[in-house]
C-alpha cells in the first residue's frame, strides 16, 4: 500500500487518480496485517486498489467525473466494494473516468482526461487509455493500485483494457450488485475488475460479484471459486469466429492477431468453428437509442435539489429556471447529447419508431448468440477494438459517431448480457497494446477466465 501510495504521488500527470484517500488506505492496510497475524487472510487481503468514480463510496467524493455531483459525498458503501473491503482490499482512492461513464477516450470527465502511460514508439504525443475506465486502465497499467474497479455499460471495462494492456472482464449482467454504482443505462451496466492478468481478474471478480437482494436484477446463483477453474485446459472446447466481426477497413494487424489467437486456442486443443452473428451490423445503433433513452431517465434526478450542484438564481427566476440552469451547468456537452437523444427516443411520437424498434432489435442480437451457443460453441473469439490507442483529442472534437465506432465489436456483449473479457494479444507495429476479446455463456465466467488463460 505504501508503495501505491508513493507511486500515485509521484504520477499525477497520468490523471488516473481524482481523489485519493491515503488516510483510509493505510487504515485498511493495517486492519489487513491484522487479520492476516490472525491467520484470517480473506482473498484480497491488504490488496490496494484503485476505485472508479461511479461507485459510491462512504463519505469519500463520489462524483461519476460529473460537474453535477460536486461535493457529493454518498452515506453508503456500494455492494461492490463493500464486498471488497470485507474481502480484505484496500482502498487507494477514487479513478478518473468519462461523465457518467459515457464515451470511450475519457476526455468528456470534468476532471479532464488521464492518459495512457503508453506511447507509440518514440513519438511523446499522449495517447487516451480508453474509456470509460480510463483511469482504472493508466492505473493498473502504470503499477499505481494492483487491480482497479470497472462498470462496462457498452465496452468500459473491455476497451480500455486493450488500449492500456491489461486484461478486464465484463461479467454476465446480474452477476455484480449495480447497487450503490451511479446508473447510466440500467440493463446494461455492469461493474468488473481490471488487472494485470486473467488469475488476478478471477480474484478480484470473485470477490465483487454475488447475490444482492438490494439490485433485482442481481441473480441468486452461486460465485464459484473462478481462480480454481484455471486449468489451461480448453481441449475439446468449440470457440466460435464469427465472420460478421470481419469489418472493411479494420486494420491488417488486428486481422492478423485475431488469427493469431485463433491459432493459439487451436494448438491448445480448442476446435475453431466460423460462425454467423448476422444482427451485428444494427448493434450500434442499437446501442445508442437503448443506452441513452436509459440514461435520460436515470440522470432526470440531477435536478439541484438532492445532490451536488446547484445553480445561483438571478432574483426573479424561479424552481424551473434552477433545475435548467443547474442541468446546464453541471453536465458536460456528451452527457447532455445523451439526454436529449433519450428524451427525443422515448417520447410519444418517436417511441415506437427508435425506443420500441431498438428494444426488438436487441432481442434479435441476443437470439444470435443463442443459436450459436445451442450448436454447441464455449465462447467466440474476435478483436476488442477495431484500433489501438488515439491521441487525445484526436476523435473528442470530431463527429461523435467516430468515437462511437469505438464500441462496435463490445456493445453486442451488453446488449445480450454475457459476459466478455479483453486480454492483451500483443503489440501494433508502433508498439501499442491489442487486445482480443472473448465472449462465453451467461454465467460461465469461470470457464471464460480458463479459454483466456489459455490465450495468456
Ligand atoms: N463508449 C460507450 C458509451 O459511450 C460505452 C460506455 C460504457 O461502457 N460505460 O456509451
Amino acid at each position: 500500500t505504501e508503495a501505491c501510495l508513493t507511486a500515485i504521488e509521484g504520477a499525477d500527470a497520468l490523471g488516473a487518480f481524482v481523489h485519493k484517500t491515503p488516510e483510509i488506505a493505510l487504515e485498511q492496510a493495517r486492519a489487513a496485517d491484522a487479520r492476516i497475524q490472525e491467520g484470517d487472510a480473506p482473498s484480497m487481503c491488504g490488496i490496494p486498489m484503485g476505485i472508479k468514480d461511479l461507485f459510491c463510496t462512504k463519505g469519500v467524493p463520489s462524483q461519476a467525473a460529473s460537474g453535477i455531483l460536486k461535493g457529493f459525498k454518498p452515506e453508503y458503501e456500494s455492494t461492490v466494494t463493500s464486498q471488497l473491503f470485507d474481502a480484505g482490499a484496500v482502498m487507494l482512492g477514487k479513478l478518473n473516468m468519462d461523465e457518467f461513464a459515457m464515451g470511450s477516450s475519457n476526455e468528456t470527465s470534468v476532471y479532464g482526461n488521464a492518459v495512457n502511460p503508453w506511447r507509440r514508439g518514440n513519438d511523446d504525443a499522449a495517447l487516451t487509455p480508453g474509456g470509460s475506465s480510463g483511469g482504472s486502465a493508466s492505473a493498473v497499467a502504470a503499477d499505481l493500485c494492483l487491480a482497479a474497479t470497472g462498470t462496462d455499460t457498452g465496452g468500459s471495462i473491455r476497451q480500455p483494457a486493450a488500449f492500456t494492456g491489461i486484461t478486464g472482464i465484463k461479467p454476465t449482467y446480474g452477476r455484480c450488485s449495480r447497487w450503490g454504482i451511479i446508473a447510466f443505462a440500467s440493463s446494461l451496466d455492469q461493474a468488473g475488475p481490471m488487472t494485470k492478468d486473467v488469475r488476478d481478474a478471477a480474484i478480484v471478480l470473485g470477490a465483487m460479484c454475488g447475490h444482492d437482494p438490494r439490485d433485482s436484477t442481481s441473480v441468486d446463483l452461486p460465485v464459484p471459486d473462478f481462480e480454481s477453474m484455471l486449468t489451461g485446459d480448453i481441449r475439446g472446447k468449440a470457440i466460435g469466429i464469427p465472420r460478421e466481426y470481419r469489418m472493411d477497413g479494420m486494420p491488417a494487424e488486428i486481422d492478423a492477431l485475431w488469427d493469431q489467437g485463433r491459432d493459439m486456442l487451436r494448438d491448445a486443443g480448442a476446435r475453431i468453428v466460423d460462425i454467423s452473428l448476422p444482427h451485428t451490423k444494427y448493434a450500434l445503433p442499437t446501442y445508442y437509442v437503448i443506452a441513452p433513452a436509459e440514461a435520460s431517465s436515470n440522470l432526470a434526478r440531477y435536478d439541484g435539489v438532492r445532490y451536488g450542484h446547484r445553480a445561483t438564481l438571478a432574483s426573479g427566476e424561479g424552481i424551473n429556471d434552477m433545475y435548467e440552469k443547474t442541468r446546464a451547468e453541471g453536465f458536460g456537452p456528451e452527457v447532455q447529447r445523451r439526454v436529449m437523444v433519450g428524451t427525443y427516443v422515448l417520447s410519444a411520437g418517436f417511441y415506437d419508431a427508435y425506443y420500441n424498434r431498438a428494444r426488438k432489435v436487441r432481442t434479435l442480437i441476443k437470439r444470435d448468440f443463442e443459436q450459436a451457443f445451442a450448436t454447441g460453441v464455449d465462447a467466440i473469439l474476435t478483436p476488442a477494438t477495431p484500433s489501438a490507442a488515439f491521441g487525445l483529442g484526436e476523435l473528442q472534437d470530431a463527429d461523435p459517431v467516430q468515437m462511437y465506432l469505438n464500441d462496435v465489436f463490445t456493445v453486442t456483449v451488453n446488449l445480450a448480457g454475457l459476459p466478455g473479457i479483453s486480454v492483451p494479444a500483443g503489440l501494433d507495429k508502433q508498439g501499442l497494446p491489442l487486445g482480443l476479446q472473448l465472449i462465453g455463456r451467461p454465467w460461465e465466467e469461470g470457464d471464460l477466465l480458463n479459454t483466456a488463460y489459455a490465450l495468456e
